[in-house]
């Protein structure tokens, strides 16, 4: 090859690469699909629509669906439920007072499904077009209900994340249907909104005392063993450590940088193969260390 065609080839396979480069995180994208539905166990699915989960639970006497998530995946969902059973969806819980897990429930209302919901997440849920009000609210830290051949126990678990935030367990199925409150093998989001790490950590100690062997969360995997909620109380007593030792090495408050620095190589032996580690750790950091100066 001579010399001119050489560059020539070099040239070209730049340009070529540099074309190719914006290209193949779109093919990534392209490749995850927008929904799917997982069996996790005999009778329970985890549904997913892009990052946001909830569960399917096939009784004898209908499905239960817990938080419908927006109008376009809760089409998706019902397509999805009528292709692994006839029944109809009699029933429908919502998790908390979040919009993005609860907005798409009319769907299912539509077609005679009833809404459930703690009293206190109905009472700071707010206006939004899409969100279905509640047709039962019920208060306390349990509620039971029961249809067909399974029963559901709605837990409250105290002030962790949002307003009225429950959990789910399924006896018959050994599984606890968590939210926001697991996310397994991320950091926690972003700068924590509406979560309160103290209160967080009582919370992840209740769902610990239950018995169950796999939790299906809103955000991350389908399903995953208990000790996922084990392992996200950890990161919270281990983040609030790292960063009151490190905000004293650091000697100011306001050195967030160097903060966040010392708690990652805190961290990172544990924590650092998981997602976001390092690019929402200055945010955690931030809402960690204003808890500890705020009291809240
Ligand atoms: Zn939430």
């Amino acid at each position: 090859m001579n010399r001119a065609v050489h560059r020539t080839s070099a040239a070209l396979i730049g340009v070529l690469s540099s074309l190719l480069l914006p290209v193949a995180p779109a093919l990534a994208q392209a490749t995850t699909p927008l929904f799917d539905m997982t069996k996790v166990t005999e009778k329970a699915y985890s549904f997913r629509f892009l990052v946001h989960r909830n569960m399917v639970l096939v009784t004898s006497d209908g499905v239960i669906v817990t938080d419908p998530i927006n109008p376009v995946a809760a089409q998706h969902m019902m397509a999805e439920i009528n292709r692994i059973t006839s029944k109809p969806v009699k029933l429908v819980i919502y998790s908390h007072n979040h919009w993005d897990h609860i907005a798409g429930a009319k769907i299912f209302k539509d077609n005679g499904a009833k809404i459930i919901q703690h009293e206190l997440a109905a009472k700071n849920t707010g206006i939004h077009p899409d969100v279905v009000p509640a047709d039962e609210t019920f208060s306390g830290d349990k509620h039971v209900i029961a249809l067909g051949d399974q029963t559901v126990e709605l837990i409250y678990v105290g002030p962790s994340h949002g307003s009225g935030s429950i959990v789910m367990r399924v006896p018959k199925e050994r599984i606890l249907h968590t939210i926001d409150v697991v996310t397994p093998g991320r950091v926690v989001f972003r700068g924590m909104p509406d979560f309160y790490p103290k209160q967080w950590i009582v919370a992840l100690k209740k769902m610990e005392q239950l018995d169950y062997d796999l939790i299906i969360p809103g955000h991350g995997p389908a399903s995953a063993p208990k000790s996922a909620v084990t392992l996200q109380r950890e990161y919270l007593e281990d983040l609030s450590a790292a960063v009151a030792t490190a905000t004293r090495k650091a000697g100011s408050v306001y050195a967030l940088d160097k903060i966040t620095d010392l708690v990652k190589e805190e961290l990172r032996p544990k924590y650092g193969k998981w997602n976001q580690f390092d690019d929402w750790m200055l945010l955690n950091v931030e809402r960690v260390g204003l808890e500890q100066r705020l009291g809240w």
